[in-house]
This record gives structure tokens, C-alpha cells and sequence, in this order.
């Protein structure tokens, strides 16, 4: 059984002073949650200082992306182990900002899959269709191109250990999110491919997560759809409250 898996993007969002106080109070909130896993992605420069904020609690830390070298001349790049080192154990990859605003191909997703793997950090592999795509109803090729290239060489159990983020990209930070139907058909999909070209465990145990315009009033009927196994949360997570009340909504409707 799939422990529902619910994470924070904060984007370029929060000073460390800000993550800091978001984290303090929240591992309190959450602190007697036992039945899901929680992740907070800050900035770069937050990720130490909410590392220790929340250090003994049940709150993980990630990065929101990473550059597969380990090192060298790559002004403004993060690498792996320098996550790692800070505190991180996940790192988000592709995430459709990075795709279409940083020039991101499946290519560099599995450059940085591969990379995170070897430093032991739980990956996040966004994937999703742009509005044009859905339309012209290449959601699941997308889907498929998007699953074969970014997750290419890696072996089932380490894509039984990691998460993937079936986010459309219409829905992201833009109110409107994939209906039921849409979100259940295309996690589905992305569960029976895993099936498919990685075998059974590894389809049974890889988490497949919702993101797109998720909140509290909708996190409950997303999250008890049988192949949505928790949600990766933008605008909704930079508030408290808001985002722990998507961590209990989540997983009542999970378990
Ligand atoms: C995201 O950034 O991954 C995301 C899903 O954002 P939002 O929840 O704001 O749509």
C-alpha cells in the first residue's frame, strides 16, 4: 500500500526567514501525521535553514531542481551532493516551469534523474501535456515520450522508489484543474506504462502524484481516485493553514 505522498513547491517564493517560520509552525501542526509523507520544496537559499527547522520531524525537505554534474563552471547550478549536503532528501525535476521558461528536455530530466539517484535523493519527475497538446488529443503520447526518454536506463526499484507528478500544464497556477476523469485516466496511463516497460512492483510501488490548481476544497476528491497517491502543491502551500489543511483533507481521502 502506497503511503500518500504530499509535497510543497514554493517556487521563488519565501525569503529564509519566511521559510523558516512556515516550517516551525507547521511541523507542529502536523507533527501527530503519521499516514503521509510531507515535503517542502523552498528556494535554494532556504533549503539548510529549513532542513534544520525541521530536523526530527516528519517534514522532508527538497530541492526544486539540480544539475546533473557534480561539479564544475556552471554559474547558478546546484548539484546532487550539494543538496544533499544541505539537508535535502527529494529534489523536484522537469517541472513544467523549467521545461518552458529554463529550456528543459526529457534529455536533461534523465541527466538529472540519474544524477539524484546516485546522490541518494528521492526524485520528483514532473510530467504533463500543455493545453495544445491536450487538444489535439496527444496527451497520453506526450505522456508516453515524457515517461520513455526522462526515465530511460533507470532500473524498476529505483523507479519503484521515486515519485512522478502528473501535472497538466494547463492547470498549474492557473485555478483551473484537471477533472476526475482527467486526472484518473492519465494516472492510470502513467501506472500501466510503468507496468509495462518496468514490471509490476515497480508500477505498484512508484508513486504517482496530482499537481495542478490543487487546494483544500479539492484535494479530497483528487487524492481517493485509486492511482493519485497525494499531490504536489504550488500557490495553495506557501499558506499554512492552507497547506495543512491539504495534508489532513489528503489523507482522509487516501487511506
Ligand atoms: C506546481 O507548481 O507544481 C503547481 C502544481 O502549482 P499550483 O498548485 O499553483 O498550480
Amino acid at each position: 500500500m502506497r503511503t500518500p505522498f504530499i509535497a510543497a513547491n514554493w517556487k521563488m517564493y519565501k525569503t529564509v526567514h519566511e521559510a523558516v517560520v512556515f516550517v516551525k509552525e507547521f511541523r507542529k501542526l502536523v507533527q501527530d501525521v503519521s499516514d503521509v509523507e510531507i515535503v517542502v520544496a523552498p528556494p535554494f537559499t532556504a533549503v539548510h535553514a529549513v532542513a534544520e527547522a525541521a530536523r526530527s520531524s516528519n517534514v522532508g525537505v527538497a530541492g526544486q531542481d539540480l544539475h546533473w554534474e557534480r561539479e564544475g563552471a556552471f554559474t547558478g547550478a546546484v548539484s546532487a551532493g550539494m543538496l544533499k549536503e544541505a539537508g535535502a532528501e527529494y529534489v523536484i525535476i522537469g517541472h513544467s516551469e523549467r521545461r518552458r521558461l529554463f529550456g528543459e528536455t526529457d534529455a536533461t530530466v534523465n541527466r538529472k534523474l540519474v544524477a539524484a539517484i546516485g546522490a541518494q535523493l528521492t526524485p520528483i519527475v514532473c510530467i504533463g501535456e500543455t493545453l495544445d497538446e491536450r487538444e489535439r488529443n496527444e496527451t497520453l503520447p506526450v505522456l508516453d515520450r515524457q515517461i520513455k526518454q526522462g526515465l530511460d536506463g533507470v532500473h524498476a526499484d529505483q523507479i519503484a522508489a521515486m515519485v512522478i507528478a502528473y501535472e497538466p500544464v494547463w492547470a498549474i497556477g492557473t485555478g483551473r484543474n484537471a477533472t476526475p476523469a482527467q486526472a484518473g485516466e492519465a494516472h492510470a496511463h502513467i501506472r500501466s506504462r510503468l507496468r509495462q516497460w518496468f514490471g509490476g512492483d515497480a508500477a505498484e510501488q512508484c508513486h504517482i502524484i496530482y499537481g495542478g490548481s490543487v487546494k483544500p476544497d479539492n484535494i479530497r476528491e483528487l487524492s481517493s481516485l485509486a492511482d493519485v497517491d497525494g499531490a504536489l502543491v504550488g500557490g495553495a502551500s506557501l499558506d499554512v493553514r492552507s497547506f495543512h489543511e491539504i495534508v489532513t483533507r489528503g489523507r482522509r481521502a487516501a487511506v
